[in-house]
Formats: structure tokens, sequence, C-alpha cells
């Protein structure tokens, strides 16, 4: 079974419908991307599955979000505290919405440790400095001691990282937890957060931007357009056969270079507003092969590959896995 299973989720937003029907699956020990462009809902299924919705008056309409056999869909807001940050743990992507400016970074960890796991002040604090070593942190008593502003983006990042960590999740949620920093310091934190994770089987939804990224640290990748799935796969698969135009896009803008950061300019046009979704499938004023259908047909979510047998992969398109454009040849 699935640590994480969210089935058929829609949200509201007062009259907005960012999400619609999203579905996947993630498993203990799994990194699972989300990607997709910002406005694609990425950082919406991510408070979705924390319990967050309400800060921003979202609401949850239909679906499951299963957690260990748990509908979080259902709990109350009580319930919900004793699971966040417990078992499941997020990571933003501006260290500063997670850190106290007033608190010393090291007994921020700490709280996250005597609250979840009940430990006494000086376990916690013995238990932060070996969580900050194994996150690379140097002198790392001295750095406990420290205030976020004395502490580099990168640095703080860490800080964030250990306090995901430290009160032992199942799950790890990371929105973009590289994005504000510098290049190089990125391409290390990312191998830092991936190492741990993978040491201590925890599961990861690394929700990013970045086909990239994605191609280096996950096992299976969902991506989002415009509130809905456009493609599910694992890894593997869908680099090695992108069957929805809009996966080949993202994997067209895999930077050639390390130093060359991330970009989407090579999809023209621009991810239409939650607010005036185009008709049928979304992507269809961007997509090079639209044809009628497209305009006014919702491509349902289907199997991939010969006769969808191969694998666990889906995709929703019209004419998934073609090339070039047929016109005249298939209708839906
Ligand atoms: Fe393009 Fe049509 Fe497929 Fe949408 S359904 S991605 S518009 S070919
Ligand atoms: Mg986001």
């Amino acid at each position: 079974m699935a640590l994480l299973s969210v089935r058929d989720l829609s949200i509201t937003i007062g009259r907005m419908q960012p999400l619609d029907r999203i579905s996947f699956d993630l498993g203990k020990g799994e990194i699972l991307g989300v990607v997709g462009e910002s406005g694609s809902g990425k950082s919406l299924t991510a408070m979705s599955v924390m319990g967050l919705l309400p800060l921003i008056r979202g609401r949850i309409t239909s679906g499951q979000v299963l957690f260990d056999g748990i509908d979080l869909t259902r709990l109350k807001e009580k319930e919900y505290r004793a699971l966040r940050g417990r078992r499941i743990a997020l990571i933003t992507q501006n260290p500063m919405t997670s850190l106290d400016p007033v608190l010393t970074v090291g007994s921020q960890i700490d709280q996250v440790s005597r609250l979840h796991l009940g430990l006494v002040p000086a376990e916690a604090k013995a238990r932060s400095i070996d969580l900050m070593q194994q996150l690379r942190i140097s002198e790392a008593e001295v750095v406990h001691d420290q205030y976020p502003h004395q502490l580099s983006g990168g640095m703080k990042q860490r800080i964030v990282i250990a306090m995901a960590l430290a009160a032992d999740p199942d799950l790890i949620i990371a929105d973009e937890p590289t994005t504000a920093l510098d290049v190089t310091i990125q391409a290390q934190i990312m191998q830092i957060l991936v190492e741990l994770v993978r040491d201590r089987g925890l599961a990861l939804m690394l929700i990013t931007h970045d086909m990239g990224v994605v191609a280096q640290t996950c096992d299976r990748v969902v991506v989002l357009y415009a509130g809905r799935v456009a493609e599910r796969n694992t890894v593997t698969e869908i680099f090695a056969a992108p069957q929805h135009p809009y996966t080949r896009a993202l994997i067209g803008c895999i930077p050639r270079t390390a130093s060359q950061p991330g970009s989407l300019t090579g999809i023209p046009g621009m991810v239409p507003s939650v607010l005036d979704y185009p008709s049928g499938c979304r992507f269809h004023p961007r997509c090079a092969l639209a044809q009628a259908v497209c305009c006014d047909t919702v491509p349902p979510l289907e199997p991939v590959g010969v006769g969808g047998l191969t694998g666990c992969g889906l995709a929703a398109c019209h004419f998934a896995g073609e090339s070039a454009p047929a016109k005249g040849m298939r209708h839906g």
C-alpha cells in the first residue's frame, strides 16, 4: 500500500477550482517529483496534503488524501496538528517562512524533537547537533547558537531541513526547496537532502519546475498542467518516452550546463489563469499538436505504451505519444 495516496483531489478557493481530480501515489522510500510551471497547482497539492488550505480559504471539494490509511481530508485541525511536523514535514522555498528571526536556529530545531518526541533539552540539543553535522554544517555547536540573520541562505535552508528531519517523519514534502538559492548551492543542498531521505528510507514529495532535478533525484513523476495531471510515470519511462506534449516541452527546457538556470521560456505562451481555463485540453492554446477535438473535449488520463501494458504510465492527451501533427487521422 502506498504511504500517501492522493485520489481524485479537487479543491476550490472562492469560485476558482485550481485543482481538478489530481491522483498519484507515493510509496515508502520513494521520491516522487511533482513538476509543472508556476500556477500548475504544485504548491496547492502540497498544502492540501499538509491540511493548510484553510489558511488561504481553500476547500477540498472531492477526493481523498490517504496517508498511511488515514483519510486526511476528514481530520479535525487538532488531529492534523499531531501529524504535521511529526509524521509529515514540509520544507518550503523560502527558509524565512519557517524560521523565527528572534530565536537561535538550534533552539528551533530542538523545539521540534522536544515537542514531537518528548526529548529533554539536553537530548534535543545533542540530536540537533548530530542532524546539523549530517547536513554537513561545520562547527555545528557554534551554528546552533546563532540567529537566522547570521547565516547564509544555503545554511538557513539546511537548518530548515534539519527541522523537517528532527521528529523522524515518514513523509517530507519539499516545495521548490532550493529555488531561492544560488545555482551551485542548489545542487549541494539537493544532494544532501536526497542522501538523507534515501538513508532513512523516507518518502519525499519533491515539488519542482525543473525536469533536470527530477531526472537526477526522483523515482517517479507526476506532471501537472493548469490544475490537472498531464502525465504520470516512472522517471526512467517518462524520459525515455514522454507521451504528453507538455512533458516533452518541459524536458526540452532542461538547461545544458549547470551554470545556466532552468528556464521554461522554451514553451511558447503562458500558463492560463485559473479564472479563465481554456475548454477541452487546457494545454491546447500552447500545443503544436492541437486539433479541433482538443478545444472541446477534455482528454482522459489513460494508460500509455503499447496497448497500455508497459507499466504504470498515464497521460491525458488525445494524441499521446504522437510527435508530429496528424491532422485528420484521428478523432480522440
Ligand atoms: Fe495537445 Fe491536444 Fe494533446 Fe492537449 S490533447 S496536449 S492540445 S494534442
Ligand atoms: Mg509554488
